[in-house]
C-alpha cells in the first residue's frame, strides 16, 4: 500500500502544486471562501466523491466510501481561509487580491486535502473504511470548526486527523507530539470605572488609569506567585484605551486581551481566578469593575493510540530521522480542538522550511515554504489512513 501511495503522489506533484499555487494566488479572507470552497468541490467531485456545499457557511464535505468491510469514518480535515496580510513575496503566483495572503498555510492544507481525495480514491477497493474530507473555512477567526461542527460534520466520525505547516521544521520531515498540541485561549475584557476629577488633585478622583495598571502588574505577579509554574498560563492584554485630556483623571479604561493556558484545570478556573484580583485591586482602590471572560477554543490535545498510528506510519514511510517527536506544545491556538470534543484525534506538525534561507513565521507577508513537502504531507495523510483501517479492521 505505501509504495502505491507514494507512487501515485509522485505522478499527482506537477498537478498538486499547480493546485496549491492556484490557491494561494487567490486567497479569500476567514467566512468568505467562495471561490475556494467552489474550486475544492470541483476535484472532489472529480475523484467520485459525495460533495456536500456550503456546510459551515462556506465549508465543503467530501465522503469517499470504502469497500464496506467497515462501517466508520475516519474525518481528515484541512482549512482553507487566509489573513487580512499584504504579501511582500516576489513569487509569480504571489497573491493577486490586494491586501489578503495564504500568510498561514492554509492553502497547502487544502492542497493536501484535496491530493489525499485523489489518492484514496483510487485505492477505494483496498480502503475498508469510509473516509470524509472536512474543509473548513475561518480557521483564523475561531469559528469555522464550531460551525462545521454544528451542521453535523463530525456524525459517525470515529476519529479524525489534522495538520498544520511548520516552517521551523525542514521539509520532508513531519513533527509529532502525544498529548497537548496547542493552548485553549480564551478572551478577556475588563472595564475600570472610577470618578473624573483635576489631574492636580488625585485625592478627590479615582484614577482609572492608575488602577487599570495595578490590575495589570497585580495579574503578572499572580500569574508567578499562586499558579502553578508547571501548568503553563500566559495573559496578554493587547489593548487598553482611556482617558480625554493630559490633565484629567480618567474615568473609564477598557482593557482586552488573550489567556493562554495548557491543563485542564488551570483552564476551568481562569474566569473566577482572574475576577477575584480585579475585584479585590478595584476595591482597594474604590474603582468599580466589569469584566467579560468569553471562552475561545480548548487545548488540541493528541489522542495516544491515533498519534501511534501515526508516528508508526510516518516512521515506516519516512525513516526515523525525518521523524521528529516534538518536545514541546504550543501556546497558539486551533479550533482543530472543537472537532476532538466528539471523536479523538490527532493533528500533526508538516515541516515546510527550505534549506540554506531565512523560514519565515507563519503570518509573515513574506511566508513561503517549500513545495517538496506537499508530497510529505498526502502521502502520510493517506498512509495514516489505510493504517488506520488496517488496525482497526478485526
Ligand atoms: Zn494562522
Ligand atoms: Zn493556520
Amino acid at each position: 500500500m505505501l509504495s502505491q501511495i507514494k507512487t501515485l503522489a509522485e505522478d499527482l506533484a506537477p498537478r498538486l502544486i499547480e493546485i496549491r499555487r492556484h490557491l494561494h494566488a487567490h486567497p479569500e479572507l476567514s467566512g468568505q471562501e467562495y471561490q475556494t470552497a467552489a474550486y475544492v468541490s470541483g476535484v472532489l467531485s472529480s475523484c467520485g466523491l459525495h460533495v456536500q456545499e456550503a456546510v459551515g457557511k462556506t465549508g465543503v464535505v467530501g465522503n469517499l466510501k470504502g469497500n464496506g468491510a467497515k462501517k466508520g469514518i475516519l474525518a481528515i480535515r484541512t482549512d482553507m481561509d487566509a489573513l487580512p496580510i499584504e504579501e511582500l513575496t516576489q513569487l509569480d503566483f504571489a497573491s493577486c487580491k490586494p491586501g489578503v495572503m495564504h500568510a498561514c498555510g492554509h492553502d497547502v492544507h487544502t492542497t493536501l486535502g484535496l491530493g489525499t481525495a485523489m489518492i484514496l480514491s483510487q485505492l477505494r477497493e483496498q480502503l475498508p473504511g469510509n473516509i470524509r474530507f472536512i474543509f473548513q473555512p475561518a480557521e483564523e477567526i475561531a469559528q469555522g470548526a464550531s460551525w462545521m461542527v454544528q451542521d453535523g460534520v463530525m456524525r459517525d466520525v470515529d476519529s479524525i486527523l489534522g495538520v498544520h505547516v511548520f516552517p521551523s521544521l525542514q521539509a520532508r520531515s513531519v513533527g509529532i507530539r502525544y498529548g497537548a498540541l496547542t493552548a485553549a485561549a480564551d478572551d478577556i475584557e475588563i472595564f475600570i470605572k472610577g470618578e473624573s476629577g483635576h489631574g492636580a488633585r488625585p485625592h478627590e478622583a479615582v484614577d482609572a488609569i492608575w488602577i487599570a495598571s495595578q490590575v495589570i502588574t497585580t495579574l503578572q505577579q499572580a500569574i508567578s506567585r499562586t499558579q502553578n509554574p508547571l501548568r503553563p498560563l500566559v495573559l496578554t492584554i493587547g489593548q487598553i484605551t482611556g482617558g480625554r485630556a493630559p490633565n484629567v483623571i480618567a474615568d473609564h479604561v477598557r482593557m482586552a486581551g488573550t489567556v493562554r493556558s495548557l491543563h485542564p484545570e488551570t483552564h476551568a478556573n481562569l474566569p473566577e481566578w482572574i475576577e477575584g484580583i480585579v475585584a479585590n485591586v478595584c476595591n482597594t482602590y474604590g474603582a468599580k469593575y466589569e469584566m467579560n471572560y468569553r471562552r475561545g477554543v480548548p487545548s488540541v490535545q493528541n489522542d495516544v493510540n491515533l498519534t501511534q498510528i501515526l508516528e508508526n506510519a510516518c516512521r515506516e514511510a519516512w525513516g526515523n530521522d525525518l521523524v521528529e517527536l516534538l518536545p514541546e506544545p504550543s501556546l497558539g491556538a486551533e479550533d482543530f480542538s472543537l472537532y476532538l470534543q466528539h471523536a479523538p484525534g490527532t493533528m500533526f506538525r508538516l515541516g515546510v522550511g527550505q534549506p540554506d534561507t531565512v523560514n519565515y513565521p507563519l503570518h509573515h507577508p513574506l511566508f513561503e515554504i517549500d513545495e517538496s513537502a506537499i508530497i510529505t504531507g498526502v502521502v502520510t495523510l493517506a498512509y495514516t489512513a489505510c493504517k488506520y483501517w488496517e488496525i482497526n479492521q478485526t
